[in-house]
């Protein structure tokens, strides 16, 4: 039932079908339900966080830094009774124990970063689920920036000094920069939040903060870094050092986290061309690596290595994103080569058929999303910014009961590029879907070649959205 949900058809490229639905499957695993029924048939659970029983639901087993990504926007699309669930359970632990989850199994684990609960309950809002007391959310949202807690991983780890400086210190805290470009992004979530319900000061504010990544861009050499204190660049620099400021990657691979203005990125690099070749060189440059403060090799370098694929990591989280972000730069053919490529060289149906942590289904949504042709690249935006379709044909079944069904005629091995595209019959130049226009259901008809055209999905008005107004470049 699950499953069939969507129905992919039509191989172009051989055993992508069982891949396609063993990825489907894991993107379905988690989150576990933490509750059962009673005799009148009505949720309850025990709380892992107060130790009662409650009535209600309780979702677990969910880590929000990888989950936030595509996991839960794939649920906003086709499986909303997860995200319903999951809304209510994000607000009762936030009843129970003072904070959001952000790593739970079953209770508050201290285990990565960011504040990415505001993720979920942003792009749920934003994608029409209003199953949650909005004022409640956003009480729980506000207090999970201002506020470290039980453990490092909830509530905001260097939240005084975020707020003060503008960015999270390092070496007084690890991890400082993902932090930093983590909470950024979670802040353009709150105001966006904010600003929906009509709490504008709130919005204003924190759309604000949310432009913090600047503070750690430095122009000079193009990529994002760690500062002290004193807002001194820490010494020495190197892009392909992991740990330290950053989480299981190093600044090649989060030079690229500003889910929500890639636009504001681009200006700060230089301009589209600029940041379309910077992107271009993680590819080309050498896969080579320092384990920084790690002290060993941690298997998400080894990955990267053994894809040899250059500095390009798919086999962790923080980069998964990057390929899409061509569409944002006028560039949207060098998104669907590399998508296809990614898709397939580094999944298959086998035992050694994932490129790395499978992470509670965030590598197989990745692939799910891009097998159908999109990817949410920025949740809480309701857009699915385009890849390439994998498959001849797709048909989503929605809640709804309507379908969106995508057809790429003249897909194959070599024609990963898209030539044109009709929307329900009409062309449609953008580089993005909306949420509204998938799940009205219809029909989106690509045709796809072995040359890019150059001329599709280069207009202001086809690339995603971001925050920064978009400029025209010559
Ligand atoms: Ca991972």
């Amino acid at each position: 039932e699950k499953l069939g949900r969507i129905r992919v058809e039509g191989e172009v490229f051989p055993n992508t079908l069982p891949t396609f639905y063993s990825c489907l499957y894991r993107a379905l695993l988690f989150p576990r339900k933490f509750f059962e029924y009673d005799e009148q048939n009505q949720p309850i659970y025990y709380s892992p966080y107060d130790g009662k029983v409650h009535k209600g639901v309780m979702y677990t087993d969910n880590g929000f830094w990888d989950t936030f990504r595509s996991v839960h926007p794939l649920f906003t699309m086709i499986y909303p009774e997860i995200t319903e669930g999951v809304l209510q359970s994000l607000i009762n632990v936030y009843n129970e124990s003072g904070f959001l989850p952000e790593w739970a199994s079953p209770g508050h684990r201290n285990c990565m970063i960011g504040n990415n609960s505001l993720s979920l309950i942003t792009d749920a809002w934003q994608k029409g689920f209003r199953n949650i007391d909005a004022k409640r959310a956003l009480e729980a949202m506000l207090n999970q920036t201002q506020a470290q807690g039980p453990v490092s991983s909830v509530g905001r780890n260097g939240y005084e000094a975020y707020h003060m400086l503008g960015y999270v210190p390092y070496p007084d805290y690890f991890e400082s920069s993902a932090k930093t470009l983590e909470y950024a992004y979670a802040d353009w979530c709150l105001a966006t939040f904010a600003k929906s319900i009509g709490e504008e000061k709130i919005a204003e504010e924190y759309f604000q903060k949310a432009q913090n990544y600047r503070n750690l861009f430095d122009p000079q050499i193009g990529f994002m870094r760690a500062k002290n204190k004193r807002g001194e660049w820490i010494e020495p620099f190197e892009a392909t050092e992991w740990g330290g400021p950053f989480t299981e990657g190093c600044s090649w691979h989060y030079t690229w986290s500003v889910f929500h203005d890639v636009e504001g990125l681009a200006q700060l690099m230089g301009g589209y061309e600029v940041m379309s070749q910077r992107l271009d060189s993680m590819f080309s440059a050498p896969n080579t690596f320092n384990y920084g403060t790690y002290g060993f090799v941690i298997h998400e370098i080894a990955e990267m290595v053994a894809l040899n694929m250059g500095q390009y990591a798919h086999g962790n989280q923080p980069v998964q994103h990057a390929i899409y972000l061509y569409n944002y730069l006028k560039q949207p053919w060098k998104a669907q080569q590399r998508i296809r490529e990614v898709m397939c060289r580094l999944y298959s149906a086998t035992p050694d058929g994932y490129c790395g942590d499978e992470d509670n289904g965030q590598t197989s949504a990745w692939y799910v999303f891009s097998a159908l042709g999109f990817y949410p690249v920025c949740p809480g935006t309701a857009e699915y910014v385009l890849g390439s379709p994998l498959f001849q044909k797709a048909t989503l079944t929605l809640p709804s009961g309507k379908t969106f069904e995508i057809n790429a005629s003249n897909n194959s091995l070599e024609n990963v590029y898209i030539k044109h595209v009709l929307l329900n019959g009409k062309t449609f130049e953008h580089n993005y879907l909306t949420h509204k226009q998938i799940v009205s259901g219809g029909k989106f008809d690509l045709k796809m070649s072995n040359t890019p055209n150059k001329k599709r999905g280069v207009e202001i008005d086809d690339l995603p959205y971001s925050y920064t107004e978009k400029k025209l470049e010559k």
